[in-house]
């Protein structure tokens, strides 16, 4: 059985003003052929999960691309065409040997190219043009995947990660491969019902292991068990993406059975639909989070800086959290990652343990903070690269290019430690405060550019978590005004709506 691997992955939010370029692409991950295989085996990620499978179900793996970009404006033309291009490459060679008997890929859901705001519907779109309409597709979607009725209708499954933080992306490659096996050995006929939700859910209440999503995770699994179903994806979406497509979705898959997938996707949405209220965010005022933090009894408190997310396509230099640490005095505090290559190369002429003055951040747009202009002694530089051993992404490699720790003083005494990077990255593992010599553990304060991922490895260690309202494109308080193509009504914007499924 030839199965053929790949994959474009991309969330991508049309409120950066930073396109998304091949350049992108090669810096965080960008594979092709047997580079593939050696890249992702033995990894927790879809194409790990898909290598596994593959193995398992004894399928002869034919590997094409696997690309995948930090989270940023929308895909260039360019971009986007060069790798579905090479992907579809890959399938015609594999078709050149001999019948192709399915297609796995790990694709996003919420990609929006220059060329199509539904990214994944333009790339299955060429893909189904090459392999035809009967070979089984089978795609794993991030939970932040934004849905169209024809990209479900140009797969045979699509299974999205259950967990967000996103720690079972090695599951549901897995999963995928398993469904796979199913559909080429056993027979089984998927067959898919998407229900589209008219709900914008706040990205911090899209945490899985509280309310309102721990019932709506338990209710699917439910859903799932039951004879007959294949597949329960539940997907909040991503909120940054004005787009016709944006909202929660629901997909369900059967056997062979459309109206009974619709009817359990009706059930999961309805619930929802109950819980709408409970996805608005309430995130807490810098000034007063800062002083929390300060107060608490023990560290280290973790302070999210929640609009600068560079998880959501934010630019990570975003200074108003750190302006706040160092006016208030702030110690043992340390800042992940603040993205400035400017920076990092002032550092680098000077050297360690010397002092620079500099203007740090605030350089991408004016929604993050201005610059600030500070003196900051050299205390480390490093390469920037460190391997996950943390629950996300176990056991990948993270760029983060050249990078220096920097010691800021504040008033009173104050001290803030930055690392300050040249790439993006969003603190999803301890690594990122250890590779810099930095120990966690040892902090009162630890500022990190995330919204959720970074509770998988900072919450076991923290003794507080506080959600902070810091400005930029990723702050949960959304504005209707900001949207133009979004389809209305939807809630919250239109907070009386009355929403009926119709079964
Ligand atoms: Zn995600």
């Amino acid at each position: 059985m030839r199965i053929a691997i790949g994959g474009i992955s991309h969330e991508s939010s049309t409120f950066s003003v930073v396109p998304t370029t091949l350049e992108d692409f090669a810096q965080r991950s960008l594979a092709e052929g047997p580079e593939l295989l050696d890249r992702y085996t033995g990894t927790r990620t879809c194409p790990g999960g898909f290598i596994d499978a593959a193995r398992d179900f004894a399928f002869t793996l034919v590997p094409t691309l696997m690309a995948s970009a930090v989270p940023g404006g929308p895909v260039t033309a360019e971009a986007t065409a060069e790798l579905t291009r090479r992907l579809c490459e890959g399938l015609r060679w594999a078709l050149a040997e001999g019948p192709l008997d399915g297609v796995l890929l790990a694709l996003h859901g919420a990609m929006v190219s220059e060329l199509d705001d539904d990214g994944e519907r333009y790339i299955l779109r060429r893909v189904r043009e090459v392999v035809g309409p009967k070979v089984p597709i089978v795609v794993t979607l991030d939970l932040h995947g934004n849905i169209s009725q024809e990209m479900v209708d140009l797969v045979s499954v699509a299974v999205a990660y259950d967990e967000y933080p996103h720690t079972d992306t090695w599951q549901r490659g897995y999963e995928a491969g398993l469904l796979m096996a199913r559909i080429v050995r056993g027979g089984v006929l998927p067959a898919s019902a998407l229900v589209k939700i008219p709900l914008l859910a706040g990205l911090q209440r899209q945490y899985t292991h509280a309310e309102p999503m721990l019932g709506i995770k338990h209710l699917a699994r439910d859903l799932e068990n039951e004879s007959g179903i294949l597949n329960v994806s539940y997907l909040p979406g991503f909120p940054w993406a004005d787009i016709p497509i944006t909202g929660f979705s629901v997909i369900v898959t059967a056997e062979g059975d459309r109206q009974r997938a619709h009817r359990a996707a009706c059930r999961l949405a309805q619930e929802v639909w109950n819980r709408r209220e409970q996805f608005t965010v309430r995130p807490v005022p810098v000034d007063e989070a800062v002083r929390r933090a300060m107060a608490a009894p023990e560290g280290p408190v973790v302070l999210a800086d929640i609009g600068d997310n560079p998880g959501g396509g934010a630019p990570a230099d975003g200074t108003v959290l750190l302006e706040a640490l160092l006016r208030l005095g702030a110690r043992r505090a340390a800042l992940a990652v603040l993205r400035d290559p400017e920076v990092v190369e002032q550092a680098r002429a000077a050297g360690e343990g010397e002092v620079i003055t500099i203007a740090l951040g605030g350089k991408t747009d004016d929604r993050h903070g201005r610059p600030l202009q500070v003196t900051a002694r050299v205390v480390r530089l490093t390469e920037g690269r460190f391997t996950h051993t943390g629950p996300m992404n176990t056991s990948m490699t993270v760029d983060l290019g050249p990078t220096a720790v920097l010691e800021l003083r504040g008033q009173r005494d104050g001290c803030v430690l930055v690392v300050v990077t040249t790439h993006r990255y969003q603190p999803t593992d301890l690594g990122v405060f250890r590779s810099q010599g930095i120990e966690p553990t040892a902090q009162q304060i630890l500022a990190v550019k995330s919204s959720v991922h970074f509770r998988a490895a900072f919450g076991p260690i923290a003794y507080e978590i506080i959600e902070v309202d810091t400005p930029g494109i990723t702050n949960p308080r959304l504005d209707p005004a900001a949207y133009r193509k979004l389809p209305r009504p939807i809630y919250p914007f239109d907070r009386d709506l009355e929403w009926r499924i119709d079964l």
